[in-house]
């Protein structure tokens, strides 16, 4: 599968080299605005560059800078272009990708898509589909647990306080903040109806609020489960689970700072986690009630899903072949 990536910022970086690692897909090239040091280094890690538009491939030749041509000429060369555009951004390059497959992102409008895409939860839907959106980093997480809780369980409601880092490491002009911002100050917040893209038969209510911090979201949830299940029933059930990490307090973790520096350690590309990771003593089932704390790194978890979302749109494999390779390619462990 030839592969192209519009917008290679936080996510359109990481999901070229994860493209880059499955053996069923080629990145045919990126799109790049500006010819700063990701260009070069870029080009430098063997990585086709194309401008946006003429000004765009003038600009990268007076850096020094020779692109292998613009979007409209990526755009031929690719059966799939993944759209990595800031929010609303995507929307405008419709017209532009007709007659190729392409997925999008969370910061776009469901309607952008034909459905919206977490892998575990709802790879058919998206079989052989043209347009397809990966959701947010909130909305994957919150999905994964919530479908698991739902095939084993049965979930009757949810409920989900987000504490999200204020911006991206990179993002000096977004952050850090000396504040709580209730982001949004009305109830529910839009992760609700953004979960229900995926999981439309899910009661669910959100509330979210911008922390200081940059390196990843907390949620607090709280189910309600149409059986009773045992605090153990739920973890082993969470355990057996794709793309979970439970993180035990006994081990060390504590906090966000904890897991980035378990990442760190690990020697993750980026330091990027892409599981849940769920805090394992939070884990509590009281009668039908269940209460977690799990943490998502916002700039790594939509990587293996937007790789399963590529095989998904060309009909390339089933859901557990594909989760099982991307996993594989990624360091992910399988369960
Ligand atoms: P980003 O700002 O880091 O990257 C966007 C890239 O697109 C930049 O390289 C920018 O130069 C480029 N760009 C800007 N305008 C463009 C245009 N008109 N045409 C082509 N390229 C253009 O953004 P991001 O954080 O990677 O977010 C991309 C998408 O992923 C958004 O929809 C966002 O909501 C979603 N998302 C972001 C995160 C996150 O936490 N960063 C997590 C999940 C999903």
């Amino acid at each position: 599968m030839k592969v192209a990536v519009n917008g290679y910022g936080t996510i359109g970086r990481r999901v070229a080299e994860a493209i880059r690692l499955q053996r069923d897909m080629t990145l045919v090239g990126v799109t790049k605005a500006t010819p700063d040091y990701k260009a070069h280094l870029a080009i430098a890690n063997g990585i086709s560059i194309y401008a946006l538009d003429e000004r765009g491939v003038e600009k990268f030749s007076q850096a020094g800078i020779e692109v292998s041509g613009n979007l409209e000429d990526l755009v031929k060369k690719a059966d799939v272009i993944v759209d990595c555009t800031p929010g609303d951004v995507g929307r405008t390059y419709l017209h532009r990708y007709k007659g190729r497959k392409a997925i999008f992102q969370g910061g776009e409008a469901a309607d952008v898509a034909e459905t919206s895409f977490v892998a575990q939860c709802n790879f058919n839907n998206s079989i052989g589909k043209e347009r397809v959106r990966v959701v947010s980093c909130n909305t994957t997480s919150i999905c994964r647990v919530l479908h698991s809780l739902d095939m084993n369980f049965g979930v009757r409601r949810a409920r989900a306080v987000i504490a999200r880092r204020a911006a991206d490491p990179e993002e000096v002009g977004r952050g850090l903040i000396d504040a709580v911002v209730l982001d949004p100050v009305d109830i529910p917040s839009h992760h609700a109806a953004d979960v229900k893209t995926v999981l439309p038969n899910i009661d669910i209510v959100t509330m979210a609020m911008k922390i200081p911090t940059t390196h990843m979201h907390v949620h607090s949830l709280m189910v309600s489960l149409k059986k009773p299940a045992t605090t153990l029933q739920v973890l082993d059930t969470l355990e057996a689970t794709p793309r979970m990490m439970l993180a035990g307090k006994s081990e060390g973790f504590k906090s966000t700072a904890n897991i980035v520096e378990y990442a760190r350690e690990m020697g993750r590309r980026r330091a990027d986690i892409y599981e849940s990771v769920i805090w394992r003593d939070s884990v509590k089932a009281d009668g039908d009630e269940v209460y977690l704390y799990m943490a998502v790194h916002q700039e790594a978890i939509v990587v293996p899903e937007n790789i399963d979302a590529i095989r998904a749109v060309m009909g390339a494999s089933s859901a557990e072949e594909s989760i099982r390779e991307t996993n594989r390619t990624l360091g992910i462990k399988d369960v």
